[in-house]
C-alpha cells in the first residue's frame, strides 16, 4: 500500500482513492483507445516484416539501413501516411518542425498559421522574433500570415478560408503547448483542413502533432492533413527512444523534408542509425500504452485537484486530444510546492528541489520539475510553470500510471505539509 512507502497524509490518500474511483469511465475509454492503437501498431510491425536484423544499426553513410527504412514504413502505416522519415538525428520536435517548414516552403511562398501564434520555439524559425539575417523563413523571403483563434478557443473558419488562397502551407498546432487554449481534436483539425482546401485545393496542411499521438484512434493524416510532425521524447517514443523526431505524410513532401534534413538528392537514403533502431522500434511499440498511462495520470490529476478545490484545463471529464493538463494553482506558494512535490516522486533526481529561474525567452521566472530517464522527456512525469497569473502548472506524462498517480499525490502532500491546503 501507498501508506507504507510514502509519507502521505491519510486524508490525501482517501481523496485520491475517491478521485480515482470517479475516473472509471474515462479510464475504460482510454484503455479501449490504447487497445485499438496497440493493435494498429502491432499490425504495422507485422505487415512490414520487422525482423531481428532491423533492430541492429549501421555506421558511416548508413546505406541500406534495413531497420531505418522499415521503421519509416511502420510509422507511415500506423499514422495513415504514405511515407515517413523517423530519425534519431532530429534533435527535438522543433528541429523536425523546422525541417518540414524549410523542406516544403520556397521563396515567395507564404505560411498561414491557422490556429493562432505557434509554439514559442517556432517564432525565431518563422522570423516573427529574433534577428534579421539569422536564417529564418522570413530571411529567405517566405511570408507569414496568421488566423487567430476566436476567444482564444475556436478556429476562425471564415478567416482561414479568406487567407488560404494566399498560402502554400496551412499550419495547425494540435496541442495547447504551454498556453491555456484548448487542444484541437482530430475532428476539428479535419474541419480546418477541409476549409483551407476548399478555398485553395493546392494548399499543404501541416500539423504540429506534438503530444497528440495515440490519444485518439485517428491521427490528423486520416482527416485531411498532408504532413504530421512530432518528437520521439514525447508520445511516439513510448518513453524508450532516447532522442529523435518524425515527419509523416505524403511521399513527395516527405522526400522534400528528407532532402532538407540531409542533402538534396540524398534524402532518406543516407544517415546511419548507430545503435538507435531497437529503442525507436520498441518505443513505438510501447507508445499506445505509455500514452494511456500519461492520459490516466492527467485525468486523475485533474479529478483529484478539482476535489481539492482547484480548476484544471481540461477538466477531468473532458475528452482528451493530447496528454497535457494545466492545474490552476492560484498563487506562487502553491505552484512552487506542487512542482517540488512532483519532483519528490520522480524515479531520477527525486532528492533535488526545483527553484524558479530566469529562463531565456520568458518574461517571468519559470519552475520546472522533472526527474526523467531521458533528459527533458515530457512523456515522463513533469511539471513546468511560469511564475505569473493564473499560476498554472502544466503537467504531462507518467510512463506508468502508478508512478504518475504517486507523483501527483506527493504534489498535494507537499502543499498540505506547507499548510497551503485545508482538508
Ligand atoms: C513540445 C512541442 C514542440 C517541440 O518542442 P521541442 O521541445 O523542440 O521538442 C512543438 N510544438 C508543441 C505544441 C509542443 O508541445
Amino acid at each position: 500500500m501507498t501508506e507504507s512507502f510514502f509519507d502521505i497524509d491519510r486524508k490525501i490518500i482517501e481523496i485520491a482513492e475517491t478521485a480515482q474511483n470517479e475516473c472509471g469511465e474515462m479510464f475504460a475509454e482510454i484503455d479501449k483507445t490504447a487497445e485499438y492503437n496497440g493493435q494498429k501498431v502491432l499490425s504495422a510491425f507485422i505487415k512490414n516484416r520487422v525482423s531481428e536484423g532491423c533492430l541492429k544499426g549501421t555506421t558511416g553513410y548508413g546505406y541500406g539501413d534495413m531497420g531505418r527504412d522499415t521503421l519509416d514504413k511502420v510509422f507511415a502505416d500506423a499514422f495513415g501516411g504514405e511515407d515517413a522519415i523517423v530519425r534519431h538525428t532530429f534533435v527535438n520536435g522543433t528541429h523536425a518542425l523546422s525541417t518540414a517548414l524549410f523542406g516544403v516552403l520556397r521563396t515567395g511562398d507564404t505560411m498561414l498559421a491557422a490556429t493562432g501564434k505557434p509554439y514559442d520555439t517556432l517564432e525565431e524559425i518563422i522570423g516573427i522574433r529574433g534577428e534579421k539575417g539569422s536564417g529564418s523563413l522570413k530571411d529567405f523571403g517566405i511570408g507569414y500570415i496568421q488566423s487567430d483563434l476566436i476567444d482564444e478557443k475556436y478556429p476562425d473558419y471564415d478567416e482561414i478560408a479568406r487567407l488560404a488562397p494566399k498560402a502554400k502551407v496551412a499550419y495547425i498546432q494540435r496541442s495547447r503547448g504551454y498556453s491555456l487554449r484548448p487542444s484541437l481534436t482530430v475532428d476539428i483539425i479535419g474541419k480546418i483542413a477541409e476549409t483551407a482546401k476548399k478555398a485553395n485545393p493546392e494548399i499543404i496542411v501541416m500539423v504540429d502533432n506534438c503530444y497528440g499521438e495515440f490519444v485518439e484512434k485517428r491521427e490528423p493524416l486520416s482527416a485531411g492533413a498532408d504532413l504530421i510532425i512530432g518528437s520521439l521524447i514525447k508520445n511516439p517514443g513510448g518513453g524508450i527512444a532516447s532522442t529523435g523526431g518524425y515527419i509523416c505524410g505524403r511521399t513527395d513532401l516527405v522526400e522534400r523534408c528528407a532532402d532538407r534534413l540531409t542533402c538534396v538528392g540524398m534524402g532518406k537514403e543516407v544517415g546511419c542509425s548507430l545503435g538507435q533502431n531497437r529503442d525507436m522500434f520498441m518505443g513505438f511499440f510501447f507508445a499506445p500504452q505509455t500514452v494511456a498511462a500519461a492520459l490516466k495520470t492527467s485525468v486523475f490529476a485533474c479529478r483529484f485537484f478539482e476535489k481539492l478545490g482547484y480548476r484544471t484545463l481540461p477538466s477531468s471529464g473532458e475528452k482528451r486530444t493530447d496528454i497535457i493538463a494545466s492545474v490552476l494553482l492560484e498563487n506562487e506558494e502553491n505552484l512552487m510546492a506542487f512542482c517540488q512535490g512532483i519532483q519528490k516522486g520522480s524515479p531520477v533526481d527525486s532528492y533535488v528541489t526545483p527553484e524558479a529561474w530566469d529562463m531565456p525567452g520568458y518574461d517571468s521566472k519559470v519552475i520546472m520539475a522533472a526527474g526523467a530517464f531521458t533528459m527533458g522527456a515530457s512523456i515522463e512525469l513533469s511539471a513546468d510553470a511560469p511564475i505569473r497569473e493564473p499560476y498554472a502548472a502544466w503537467l504531462q506524462g507518467g510512463i506508468t500510471y502508478p508512478s504518475g498517480k504517486t507523483g501527483v499525490m506527493l504534489a498535494a502532500q507537499e502543499m498540505f505539509k506547507k499548510g497551503l491546503i485545508n482538508i
